[in-house]
């Protein structure tokens, strides 16, 4: 797959936005330097900006920035970030949200202290609920739906209700897909949507407790893997120990299945199962489901790796490095122009004649959104003298857009939105694509249509979605006749 990149980076990929990493640490000496690990293996999740919050008992400090962690930390932990807590964030957004302000933790000093919070995810009723505070008198500082939550929180703890508590109501207001940690300077408190859409996973260090996006942030701190926080569930932690309670009762699960396709590391576990070998079955599938007359396999770098090995053995096919990736062009790369932005990509992702030249190759990459990754990896392998390329994509044709914490481009955007698949074929110029089926993809997340969001496959939406919202009326989305 084409690693998610800065809109800034010259390459002209989707702006996909809003996915994101939190983390959040309890009860341990070193709490920033855990965090600030775990946001380094959180990195791949969100690349605009980077922050932490720590607590050392008795209050909140901060540090945010725009870029990748090391360009935010790059001498490690601020001096003045001591603590026992801490909780981070990495943030990949849309161009126009993308500004310091939106950068989180968010920090708010509110009646009962220090808050900070960070989030992930979409909360679909957030436009409507923030005009009904803004109505109320609130005063909001960024376009964060993050803000709305600490707003709802707020006026239930002035209320007198205890946070947890007042968390709760709040969720109870909230529509949308979500993994929310906040931190007080006594406690750490982590919540999940009741679909469990985007996920959250509860861990233990030899001195205290963390939760994260991924469990690969729990091995760069040496954590080990408790359970996942459940679909509604609160999960409070502070000198007490830890105590759970039901934020909201849990809804028909629906944990978004692009996390499995593209947006999990594949070291990561998710609903007991590892992303590399649920990856490798999507490919082993794809290859009963579309074989293809070939000489050998590739797949675009990185996480399409999994699949095509996956591919390569089911097809009894070489795998074979025929794309390869440089992982040092940086974020900042601009493109005043198409022949920079053309240039831009060539630095990134180069075919290997010596492997490709003459031969029959299967391409294997994760999904088409607005079909410009392929059009390009398709050139560039036919211009290394591949004779034939094609193009197996290891998730059905991404029909709608996300509005949970994905934020794809306006279904007008979507390629497999407005055309056929054979459509699709000519316009990114391969011999023959094949898309993995629904049903083969449920198979290899060995899940149903029940447990799992495949809105973006499918035009189904666990959470309704209100009328207007973003970039794709609810008109547009209904009014869809596909093939
Ligand atoms: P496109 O070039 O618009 O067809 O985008 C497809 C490419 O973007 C594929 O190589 C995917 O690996 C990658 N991709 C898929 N989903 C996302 C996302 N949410 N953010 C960034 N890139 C993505």
């Amino acid at each position: 797959m084409a690693e998610r990149v800065a809109v800034t980076d010259g390459l002209n990929w989707p702006r996909l936005g809003e996915e994101c990493g939190v983390v959040g640490i309890w009860g341990h000496p070193d709490a920033p330097r855990m965090c600030l690990w775990a946001l380094y293996a959180l990195q791949h999740r969100g690349q605009e900006s980077a922050g932490m919050a720590v607590s050392d008992g008795v209050r909140i400090r901060y540090h945010r920035g725009m870029g990748l962690v090391a360009e935010v930390f790059p001498r490690g932990v601020p001096e003045q970030l001591r603590g026992q807590a801490a909780v981070g964030h990495v943030r990949y957004s849309t161009m126009g949200a993308s500004v310091l302000s939106n950068a989180q933790p968010l920090f708010i000093r509110f009646r009962h202290g220090d808050l900070a919070l960070a989030h992930n995810g979409n909360l679909v009723n957030a436009p409507h609920v923030r005009q009904q505070l803004e109505d109320a008198g609130s005063i909001f500082q960024t376009t964060l739906d993050t803000e709305v939550v600490a707003h709802l929180v707020a006026r239930y703890c002035a209320r007198g209700d205890e946070l947890p508590e007042a968390l709760s109501r709040a969720m109870r207001e909230l529509r949308g897909g979500y993994a929310l940690l906040m931190m007080t300077p006594t406690s750490l408190i982590g919540a999940r949507d009741p679909h469990g859409i985007r996920p959250l996973s509860l861990g233990r260090l030899e001195e205290g407790w963390v939760m994260a996006s991924e469990t690969c942030a729990f091995d760069a701190i040496g954590a080990t893997f408790e359970r996942e926080v459940e679909p509604g569930e609160i999960v409070v932690i502070s000198h007490e120990g830890l105590r759970t309670l039901r934020g909201q009762e849990p809804m028909q699960p629906a944990l978004c299945i692009f996390e499995f396709i593209y947006f999990a590391r594949p070291d990561s576990n998710l609903r007991g199962m590892n992303v590399h070998a649920v990856r490798k079955e999507l490919g082993r599938q794809l290859a009963r489901e579309h074989p293809a007359d070939a000489d050998l396999v590739t797949g675009v770098p990185d996480s399409s790796i999994s699949a095509a090995s996956g591919y390569a053995e089911e097809a009894g096919l070489a795998y074979e490095m025929g794309l390869v990736k440089n992982r040092y062009v940086g974020r900042t790369f601009i493109q005043p122009d198409q022949q920079t932005r053309d240039l831009g990509v060539r630095l990134k992702l180069n075919a290997l004649r010596k492997v490709v030249e003459g031969k029959r190759v299967v391409m294997v990459d994760d999904s088409i959104v607005r079909g410009t990754t392929s059009s390009y990896i398709v050139r560039l392998l036919r211009e290394a003298g591949a004779r034939e390329v094609h193009l197996r994509i290891s998730s059905p044709p991404y029909r709608y857009s996300c509005f949970y914490g994905i934020d794809t481009s306006a279904r007008a955007e979507l390629i497999a939105a407005r055309s056929s698949v054979e459509e699709i074929r000519k316009q990114v110029g391969a011999d023959s694509l094949g898309y993995l089926s629904i049903d083969g993809l449920l198979k290899a997340v060995r899940g149903t249509r029940q447990e799992y969001c495949l809105a973006c496959f499918t035009g189904e939406y666990p959470v309704p979605i209100p009328q207007g919202l973003g970039k794709a009326s609810l008109e547009e989305v209904r009014g869809y006749q596909g093939d």
